[in-house]
């Protein structure tokens, strides 16, 4: 595992200082506000340069509430972690540059990957995740505990709907819409290999159809429901080639998997199913 290097604390981690896996450097441009989301994003996906897009993502500062909250939760950090530096910074898309499997989640945790810096890292729900990644044969390892620990994911990718850990984990409309841009040139630039989406809870079912619809896809009216093991097949926009399945799974968090409401065996079902289409 690469050793994190230490910085003052309670501050995010300044970029290109090395952090295991950051993506981004001193340079990386940082949008203020929508609009400059808007034209970064933009520009990024119209390099084809997912490395810059998602150096772009994690020095993103658009949204004052959301800055402040995953500052404040870095510098005030939870009492089994007040050893710890946290990441303190947006959490971008991480997995494999040509997913075939592209996984949708909510928003980062606030001592999950708002603390290790990537997605589903270090927290309950990723421990119910990358098991289940493992036992599916998208993930190299069967835990992810902090960036440089050696786990990998295979043909897949993880991006967030929304960048940034949210207090409560609700974001609102306006931060989602806000965010909605990193989202859309991610997809954009992973479109031609993804053939399966899994949509982790209601809020990125939600986010998946501007997504979808950004890249040319064909959304149908209305909108199909959210449900655990619900499936949708779209047809890929014309140049592109064959169909894109789109799969609903509860989200792993922690109240959905202490009340049972989502179980290993039911996340290895929808996992399962969408590493089989996928390959
Ligand atoms: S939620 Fe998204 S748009 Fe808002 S500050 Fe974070 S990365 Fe930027």
């Amino acid at each position: 595992m690469t050793a994190v290097p230490s910085v003052a604390p309670g501050l995010p981690v300044p970029p290109g200082s090395g952090w295991p896996e950051d993506p981004a450097t001193p340079a990386t441009p940082v949008a203020a506000e929508a609009a400059q989301v808007r034209a970064l994003a933009a520009e990024a996906a119209a390099a084809g340069s997912l490395a810059e897009l998602t150096a772009r993502q994690s020095v993103c500062r658009a949204c004052p509430r959301l800055v402040e909250w995953r500052e404040q939760v870095a510098a005030v950090k939870r009492a089994s972690s007040r050893t710890q530096q946290y990441w303190g910074r947006p959490v971008p898309g991480w997995g494999d540059d040509d997913a075939r499997v592209l996984i949708l989640g909510l928003a980062p945790a606030a001592h999950g990957g708002n603390r290790t810096g990537r997605i589903f890292t270090g927290d309950r729900s990723g421990d119910v995740l990358f098991a289940s990644l493992y036992r599916c044969g998208l993930a190299a390892l069967p835990t992810s505990t902090a960036a440089g620990d050696g786990q990998r994911l295979i043909g897949a990718r993880m991006v967030a709907a929304v960048r940034c850990a949210p207090p409560a984990n609700k974001p609102s409309v306006t931060e989602r819409d806000t965010c909605a841009p990193w989202l859309a040139a991610e997809f954009a630039l992973v479109v031609r290999s993804v053939r399966v989406i899994v949509c982790l809870g209601g809020f990125a079912w939600q986010a998946a159809w501007p997504m979808l619809r950004s890249a040319g896809f064909a959304v149908p009216r209305p909108r199909p429901k959210f449900g655990h093991g619900g499936e949708v097949t779209l047809a890929a926009p014309a140049g592109m080639g064959g169909q894109v399945l789109l799969l609903g799974c509860y989200h792993p968090s922690q109240q959905n998997t202490f009340t049972g409401r989502v179980t290993p065996a039911m996340l290895d079902e929808v996992f399962g199913r969408a590493s089989r289409v996928a390959a």
